[in-house]
């Protein structure tokens, strides 16, 4: 059985001020039926760890470098990330891979370093409107699938986020079933890959315009294990409603 996951990633947005939201969403949170993890910028890494320590929220970072250290300026390992006590990280994130043009091999050495360094890797894949409108869909996401998951993947170290590139920020989503066509398509491809065990205890999360009005049906949705949300994590109140919408789903 596994174990459904509300991921909010805040990207850069946060000051120190605005840990208050965390504060309010650890006073608030529901019993810890299931996961929730907020993915920070690295300023706030460390703080909202230890703010979190002993409760049923899991810290994360948005990126990390490939290198387990070394002449990189202004980038952040993996080993940096696990020592603010943050034990996830998001990667190949659309905004990344379009604004930064990392491909999907340069994510995979980023989930290796991220898996030998004992932190979860939440993968992100996803068509772009072109694509959708295309009909390459599937196949764009088998190719993002194959080249940016590595094999040190197990059921614990991976988590998958689809996310149409379209429908991030933007209010458009999918319809539910084009949501569980690529769900269902994503779980029968890491189970031809890693074997059963391994394929079906991942969790595959949803993200893209992700709402407290429209998450209770995507969370009915074959295969939707929970949701990666942008927007709507930054208010505690809003992220609230997903998390217990997420619960009730259970
Ligand atoms: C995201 O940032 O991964 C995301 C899905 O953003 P939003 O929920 O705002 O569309």
């Amino acid at each position: 059985m596994r174990r459904k996951l509300a991921a909010g990633n805040w990207k850069m947005n946060g000051l120190r001020a605005d840990l208050v939201q965390i504060d309010r969403l650890l006073e608030l949170h529901p019993a810890p039926r299931i996961e929730t993890m907020l993915c920070l910028p690295a300023t706030l890494l460390h703080d909202a760890a230890t703010r979190a320590a002993g409760h049923p929220m899991t810290i994360g970072a948005q990126d990390c470098h490939t290198e387990a250290n070394g002449a990189h300026t202004g980038d952040l390992s993996a080993a940096m990330i696990r020592d603010t006590g943050a034990t996830a990280v998001i990667l190949g994130h659309s905004e990344r891979r379009h604004a930064h043009h990392e491909d999907s091999e340069v994510v995979r050495a980023k989930a290796r370093r991220v898996h030998q360094t004992a932190l979860t890797a939440v993968v992100c894949v996803g068509e772009s409107l072109a694509q959708r409108e295309a009909l390459n869909t599937l196949d764009i996401i088998d190719g993002q699938l194959s080249a940016s998951i590595p094999d040190t993947s197990n059921g614990t170290n991976l988590v998958v986020a689809y996310e149409p590139v379209w429908a991030i920020g933007t209010g458009l989503t999918p319809t539910l079933e084009q949501i569980g066509e690529v769900h269902d398509f994503i779980r029968a491809r890491l189970e031809r890959r890693f074997g059963p065990g391994v394929g079906r205890a991942v969790r595959l999360l949803y993200g893209g315009s992700v709402k407290p009005d429209n998450c209770a049906a995507i969370f009915g949705v074959s295969n939707v294990d929970g949701a990666l949300v942008g927007g709507a994590s930054l208010l505690a109140d809003d992220f609230l409603h997903i998390i217990k919408a997420l619960e009730a789903a259970v």
